[in-house]
């Protein structure tokens, strides 16, 4: 990435003071939907529509090929706003989930938050509803989780956990990271950065520096 172009600074890819649960027993990363792993045209609701960012499916495979356990936690409000409906939110989820698994990539789970933003439910992140759910069904302790996403909401989110969160430069990564400065933990370009990152963080060898950002 330019880093003119991106008007980020580079070198954000080494731990800004939080050095979260680094050796954590469970390894599972809670992705973001829409400006994180696809391109988001505003409320999808054809499965057609489902295309993937830069860098999304190698990354997804580079971090389940490291044993990392794979989780989408999303906001379709849509759903609220009678924009979408909950069978087409389930046709564009078994599309992703399809795509995916002939990439090689299994999604241990796909939660989204159906409410408007005043309706004031406990799922609409930053609300944990989501992560906990998906951490009570799928088994796993939510403080060995890490936030992936590309809004302040996804950052936010992994605030109220207590866990790492990083932002990904695609979708509204860009505006995001101007607006909220410092509100991520780690800055990257796309998911495959983000897969470096978070590799090297619950890797075994911590004395290592962080791995550059390209
Ligand atoms: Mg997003
Ligand atoms: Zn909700």
């Amino acid at each position: 990435m330019d880093e003119a172009e991106s008007g980020v600074t580079k070198g954000k890819c080494t731990p800004q003071g939080k050095d979260v649960n680094r050796q954590a027993a469970s390894r599972v990363v809670l992705l973001d939907r829409d400006g994180t792993i696809i391109e988001d045209p505003g409320y999808l609701a054809d499965p057609d529509g489902v295309r993937f960012l830069p860098g999304a499916v190698a990354g997804l495979r580079r971090l389940g090929a490291a044993g990392f356990r794979l989780v989408v936690v999303t906001n379709q409000s849509g759903v609220g706003r009678g924009l979408v409906t909950e069978e087409q939110v389930a046709a564009v989820h078994a599309r992703l989930r399809a795509e995916l698994e002939q990439s090689g990539v299994h999604l241990a789970g796909v939660y989204y938050c159906p409410h408007r933003p005043d309706e004031g439910c406990g799922c609409r992140k930053p609300a944990t509803g989501l992560a906990t759910r998906a951490a009570a069904e799928l088994g796993f302790p939510i403080a060995d989780a890490i936030v992936v996403g590309d809004k302040a909401s996804d950052l936010q989110l992994a605030r109220a956990l207590g866990v790492l969160s990083i932002l990904v430069l695609t979708g509204e990564g860009r505006a995001t990271a101007e607006a909220h400065p410092g509100l991520a933990d780690y800055v990257v370009a796309d998911l495959v950065e983000a897969a470096g990152v978070i590799t090297w963080f619950r890797s075994e060898r911590s004395e290592e520096p962080a791995p550059p950002c390209t």
